[in-house]
This record gives structure tokens, C-alpha cells and sequence, in this order.
């Protein structure tokens, strides 16, 4: 019998999914899952991950069991387990969606472009959201970005499912695969159920409070999305939420309607999602080099492993970065600004490089998206060269976000007993006052790691200092060229009627 293979990486659904579409189209169709465990190996894989991916599965089975079908989800590398399905029953087509993903799924995708060369098996892939392959430079990418999210949405195939080849037990225990087994306890759970659940919930009424909330860590978790894990694992495909939203805005009553702003600053985050991508795409080296080599050695050759390891533990001493972490290890999501400010933390005043400190946030991170993940972790420690160098003060941001203390209050319990007044820099409170309260610097909580304005004004002088070099600003030309956004991102207006690319312009974050 000739059929084709679909194998679901970071798409696990059954609609809008072209690869699927593509292979209803020859003939049966045979679906699969590989749990690989050099993947899970990996320094920025976790145990939240696997535990959502493992949700997300047992949803796309249901969804395939009513349709007839099944998932046969296996253990192995693929290369192996491709070759294990080949003889057990060839097939002639592999069918999947482009991935951007890390180092290893790089060269994983590469040996297993070998295999299928080598057994004369075709695999196509197609592209799974807005990020283009082999792209030269980003005139053009807008118009190729905004022609997808526009095309029409695949409904779910009706296609001849094929059972499952062999009988498979349950999947490997954590410990299995050399996770840790811990799990953030309240992380959201996966599945595209779940996920158009909350799609329904933010386009009904939370997009309202999305721009005024956004930035608070007190207000981010309702008012944001929540989609980030949906789309990182393809539970939900970014065009069908793109088209959601979109339709949800045209929808809209005339009059003020704060769902109006919110629904438009969501929409350029969507378009954020694969502008992001795209520069892993395009240069894949991101995950470990500087963007701009010109910042080589800045902090190489200085790490701090008691830095480090304060930051892990949430013992920083400022209660904002302390309160995050405590956050993240409970939930997997803290919300973007708060993500900027810790690694502005460890990038400036910690002065560590963005390369450990990223490995332990992808773990944190239930929503870790390789792409948008190693720019962000660089753009934040200002190895981009062609961004404004944003350092965030976690007092400041305290102050602004946090002006009651509720959130820090809420994820650090020796700080319900410290007085207002001191709860943005309680190492100051004066000896009577801890011992009044019951909270003693030093013991109950830790002090600053390090002089928060002195660390700050040596480490920005640094970056600084080299970004003004003659040689360090002409090489940025080159990479706005290659990374940088075309113009501002209005992705829900229609691309210009004469198709040129717009003036050339730098991403603004309006955050
Ligand atoms: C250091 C750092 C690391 C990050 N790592 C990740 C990551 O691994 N995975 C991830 O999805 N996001 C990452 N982000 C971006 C952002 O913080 C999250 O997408 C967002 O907090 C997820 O919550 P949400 O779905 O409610 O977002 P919303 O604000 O509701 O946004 C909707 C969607 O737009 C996309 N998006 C939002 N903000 C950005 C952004 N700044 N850049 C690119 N895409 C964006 C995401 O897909 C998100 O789900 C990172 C940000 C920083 C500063």
C-alpha cells in the first residue's frame, strides 16, 4: 500500500495544518509523534514542557480518534524510528511543517533530509506560520507575512487515517528521558482545547484591558493572551488566531471600545511572534554567538557563578526579580516586561552572559520558542547592536507596577510583614523596624547581591562605550539589513497596492 507519513512536531493539531492537508491529498495517511530523547537531553528542555506536550498529544488523539484516525506516538531518534516504519511498511512520502527550532533539531531535520534522500522517500515540508526559508534580505518579508495570515484557514482533513503500526505502552517517565522531575504546579494545561478556550476568553472581553494591563505583573496574567504556549507547541495556529482576532476587530461596534486597542496591540505581537523566528531562521548561530560580533569577550571571560546562582534561587535581594522567579517556578509565565527586566538584571547588574542565563529561562518558560526566546535574550542584553539598549530598574519598575507591593507580597511571604514603607528596598529598613516586624535582612531575606546603581552605571558604561566604536557602529548596517524590521508593524491593514517595500525602519517595542 502506498501511503505517507505526517509527523507532528510543534503543530499539534489537526487544523490549519497544511502538512496534513497536503499529505489527505495522495493518498492514506499515517500520524506520528517522536518523543526524542537526545531533544529532551538538551540544557533548554524541562519537565513543564514535556508534561504540556504530553496534554497537547492526548487532545490530538481524541481529535484523530473522531475522525478514525490515530496518533501512534513512539520513543526514539526519528532517523531510527523512520527506518523502523520503512520496513515494517515502506512509505513514499514524509510530510511535515518547517521548523525553527534549536541546534539539535537543525541537525536532527538534516540527517533526516539524508535518510529520505538516501531511501528515496520525498519529504516535503510547508511553512507552519510567517517565517520564510532561505530568505536573502527582509524587503518583502511584510507582504509574504501578511499573504499568509491572509489566505484561507484548511478546515480539518478528511483523510484515510491509518491505524497505528505496532502497539506502543505509555510514554517515558521524565526520569526516563533525564528530566528532573519537577513541574510548575500551577502551569496552564495543554491541549488546542484548552487553547481555543482561552483565545475565546481574550477576543471576548479580556482584550479590553490588554493595553492598560499588559505591562503590570498584578493585571498581565488575565489581560495578556495566554496563548504563547498554544502557539509555541501549534496547538492553535498563529493564522487562526491572526484571523480571530482580526474578524473579532471587525466585529467591534462603532464607538470607543478599549477591545479596539487592545485587539490591535495583540495583532502586532502576533506579527512580533514570526519577525522574532525569523532571525533564528535566518541565522541560526543566534542561539550561542552575539548577534553583533562586535561584543565578543564583553562578558565571556567574567561569569559569577554566586550571581548565577542568586538569580536562579530568587534570592537577588530586589524584591520585584526575586518575586518573578518565585513566579515563573510556580506558573511557567511571568509577562514580557518582567522577562525584559530579569535579564536586563542579569545582563547589567549581575553582568552575566545571556547564554546561561537563557538556557535557565527556556526551563522556566512553559512557552519557550527558540526563536523569539535567543533574540530577546540578546536584544535585552544589548548584544543586538542595532537595538536601544533598554536597562530596566527593579525598583523603578516596582514602583510603577507594583505600587502596593501586592505582587511581591503575594510570591515572597517574609515581605507581608515588612512595612510599606520599606517594601521596595527592604534591606534599608533600620534595625528596630526588622526587629519590630520579624524580618531580618540577611535571614529572612537576602541581601542585594550587588550595588544596584554602581553595577548599573559600570556595566551600562561598558556597553556603551563599545557601541560608540566607529568599527562597532558601521557593522550595524549589515544587520538591520538581514534582521531588522521594514517598517512599523501594522498587521492588520492590507499590504500597499504597489507591492514595493516600505521604507526601511527599526522595530519599535512600545512597551
Ligand atoms: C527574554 C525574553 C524571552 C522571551 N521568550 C519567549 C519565548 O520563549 N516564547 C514566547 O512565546 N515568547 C517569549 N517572549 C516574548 C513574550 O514575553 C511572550 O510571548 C509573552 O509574554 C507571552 O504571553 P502572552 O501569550 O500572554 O502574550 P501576548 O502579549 O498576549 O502576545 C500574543 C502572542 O504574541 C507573541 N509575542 C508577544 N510578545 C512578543 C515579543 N516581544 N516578541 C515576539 N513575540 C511576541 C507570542 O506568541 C504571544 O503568545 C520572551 C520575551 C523576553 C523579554
Amino acid at each position: 500500500m502506498i501511503y505517507s507519513v505526517v509527523w507532528f512536531k510543534r503543530d499539534l493539531r489537526l487544523q490549519d495544518h497544511a502538512a496534513l492537508h497536503r499529505a489527505a491529498r495522495q493518498g492514506p495517511v499515517l500520524c506520528l509523534y517522536v518523543i526524542e530523547p537526545s531533544l529532551w537531553r538538551q540544557p533548554d528542555a524541562a519537565n513543564l514542557h514535556y508534561q504540556f506536550i504530553l496534554e497537547c498529544l492526548s487532545d490530538l488523539a481524541d481529535d484523530l480518534h473522531r475522525q478514525g484516525g490515530a496518533l501512534h506516538v513512539t520513543t526514539g531518534e526519528v532517523v531510527e524510528v523512520l527506518g523502523r516504519l520503512y520496513r515494517h511498511a515502506p512509505f513514499a512520502a514524509l510530510h511535515s511543517h518547517e521548523e525553527t527550532g534549536n541546534d539539535v533539531t537543525y541537525r536532527r531535520d538534516k540527517a533526516v533530509a539524508r535518510w529520505c534522500r538516501e531511501q528515496g522517500v520525498a519529504w516535503h515540508e510547508v511553512p507552519q506560520f510567517g517565517v520564510v526559508r532561505r530568505l536573502a534580505d527582509r524587503d518583502g518579508w511584510q507582504a509574504a507575512w501578511e499573504a499568509r495570515m491572509a489566505a484561507p484557514r484548511l478546515p480539518a482533513v478528511a483523510a484515510r487515517f491509518l491505524p497505528a503500526p505496532w502497539p506502543e505502552g505509555p510514554p517515558p517517565a521524565p526520569a526516563a528521558l533525564g528530566l528532573e522531575p519537577t513541574d510548575a504546579p500551577l502551569r496552564q494545561a495543554g491541549g488546542r482545547r484548552q487553547g481555543l478556550e482561552i483565545l475565546d476568553s481574550f477576543l471576548g472581553d479580556r482584550s479590553g484591558r490588554y493595553r492598560g494591563g499588559l505591562s503590570s505583573p498584578l493585571s498581565a496574567p488575565t489581560a495578556c493572551s495566554r496563548l504563547s504556549p498554544y502557539l509555541a507547541q501549534g496547538a492553535l495556529s498563529l493564522r487562526e488566531v491572526v484571523q480571530a482576532a482580526r474578524d473579532r476587530l471587525g466585529d467591534l461596534p462603532d464607538g470607543p471600545d478599549p477591545r479596539r486597542q487592545g485587539l490591535t496591540a495583540f495583532l502586532s505581537r502576533l506579527h512580533w511572534h514570526c519577525h522574532f523566528i525569523q532571525k533564528l531562521e535566518s541565522e541560526p548561530a543566534l542561539e550561542f554567538r552575539n548577534m553583533h560580533a562586535g561584543y565578543d569577550g564583553l562578558r565571556e571571560g567574567e561569569w559569577n557563578e554566586d550571581h548565577f546562582r542568586a538569580l536562579v534561587a530568587g534570592r537577588t535581594g530586589w524584591p520585584l526579580v526575586d518575586a518573578c522567579v518565585a513566579m515563573l517556578r510556580e506558573t511557567g509565565w511571568v509577562n514580557f516586561r518582567m522577562r525584559a527586566m530579569l535579564v536586563s538584571v542579569a545582563a547589567y547588574p549581575l553582568w552575566l552572559h545571556w547564554r546561561p542565563v537563557g538556557l535557565w529561562l527556556a526551563r522556566q518558560f512553559l512557552d519557550y520558542e527558540p526563536g523569539i526566546h535567543w533574540s530577546q535574550m540578546q536584544m535585552q542584553s544589548g548584544t543586538t547592536g542595532m537595538n536601544t539598549t533598554r536597562v530596566y530598574n527593579p525598583i523603578k519598575q516596582a514602583r510603577d507596577h507594583d505600587p502596593d507591593g501586592r505582587f511581591v507580597r503575594r510570591w515572597l511571604p517574609a515581605l507581608r510583614r515588612v512595612p510599606d514603607s520599606w517594601l521596595f528596598e527592604p534591606w534599608r529598613m533600620p534595625a528596630d523596624v526588622q526587629a519590630r516586624c520579624g524580618v531580618r535582612v540577611g535571614t529572612d531575606i537576602p541581601w542585594p547581591v550587588v550595588d544596584l546603581d554602581a553595577a548599573t552605571r559600570m556595566a551600562k558604561a561598558r556597553v556603551h562605550g563599545l557601541r560608540a566604536q566607529p568599527a562597532i557602529k558601521s557593522a550595524v548596517a549589515a544587520l538591520v539589513d538581514r534582521h531588522g524590521s521594514r517598517r512599523p508593524a501594522i498587521p492588520h491593514s492590507r499590504p500597499s497596492r504597489s507591492g514595493r517595500p516600505a521604507p526601511r525602519a527599526q522595530l519599535t517595542l512600545d512597551l
